[in-house]
């Protein structure tokens, strides 16, 4: 397949909105995915106790497995937690269990409760630079649907946050309120986050509807909206109960597609100019 050109560094993203069901996780993983089968190094943090990516994933997280709770909450290195994605080579994973639903709670009373997530990210980056491993491309972390102390955690270690948006009714409801707090994320903890991407997910072109959504935010974000749109498709909502991604499960499908497309374009913004065809060898 196509070689997706290497960031100079490590982008770390947030996959965030605060509404559910509007495909944050399917972004997540499939976008991780798709970056990993061109050839990158990426992480997946699944950081929602729901565990969804854990679970599309294939990942092993039934209660006391490894998981970030540990490294959020116990201070676990994160390297520790870590499983390969077996089906997509280059592609690593933090698994989410049920125990982190407790995180919320026992985050409020700890110290710097907001930066656990960022100083392990920043930890286990070192590591692997000492052991002279290949750093990661892409850190991509899926968040629950609500604004707690673990989504302030992933806004905290990234620099980028992805905003997925089901194209339907009532699809910019709460995005202002999301806007909001992400500038204040800005304001009081990191500096660097911003709002670098944005994604029409669901996307039905024979509707009326969808195209007036989909207008409706390339008029508001015209630079952030990318122009890879995601249908909705049977095969991307299967693949889960595979424990795979659709790029595995039918890499063929519009679903599959249109995903390595979206990815591509997420790679091309981030790359350095003239690195689109070089790029070093993936992970050995
Ligand atoms: P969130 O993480 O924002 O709650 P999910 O990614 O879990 O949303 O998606 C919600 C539901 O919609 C899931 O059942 C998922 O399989 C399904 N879904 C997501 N994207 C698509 C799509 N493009 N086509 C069809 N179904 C989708
Ligand atoms: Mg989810």
């Amino acid at each position: 397949g196509t070689r997706f050109p290497r960031p100079r560094e490590t982008r770390i993203f947030t996959i965030a909105n605060q509404k559910g069901g509007v495909g944050k996780t399917t972004t997540t993983v499939n976008v991780a995915a798709a970056l990993a089968t061109g050839g990158l190094n990426v992480l997946v943090i699944d950081n929602d106790p729901q565990g969804n990516a854990s679970t599309a994933l294939g990942l092993d997280h039934q209660s006391g497995v490894p998981s970030i709770y540990d490294v959020i909450i116990d201070d676990v290195p994160l390297g520790d937690v870590l499983q390969p994605c077996g089906s997509v080579p280059g592609l690593v994973a933090a698994p989410a269990t049920i125990d982190l639903s407790g995180a919320e709670i026992e985050l409020v009373s700890m110290v710097a409760r907001e930066n656990r997530l960022r100083n392990a990210i920043r930890e286990h980056v070192r590591a692997r630079r000492t052991e002279g491993l290949e750093p990661y491309d892409y850190i991509l972390i899926d968040c629950p649907p609500s604004l707690g102390l673990l989504t302030i955690n992933a806004f905290v270690a990234a620099q980028e946050v992805l905003i997925p948006i089901q194209c339907e009714y009532y699809a910019l409801e709460g995005l202002t309120q999301l806007l909001k707090n992400i500038e204040l994320i800005r304001g009081h903890l990191n500096t660097d986050l911003h709002v670098s991407t944005i994604l029409l997910t669901m996307f039905d072109g024979r509707t009326n509807l969808a195209r007036e959504v989909a207008e409706e935010v390339r008029g508001h974000f015209p630079v952030e909206t990318l122009e890879a749109t995601i249908p909705r498709s049977v095969r991307i909502s299967e693949a889960p109960s595979y424990g795979q991604t659709v790029l595995t499960y039918d890499p063929g499908s519009t679903g599959a597609l249109a995903y390595r497309e979206a990815a591509h374009e997420i790679a091309k913004r981030g790359a350095e100019p003239n690195t689109e065809h070089e790029g070093r060898d993936p992970k050995v």
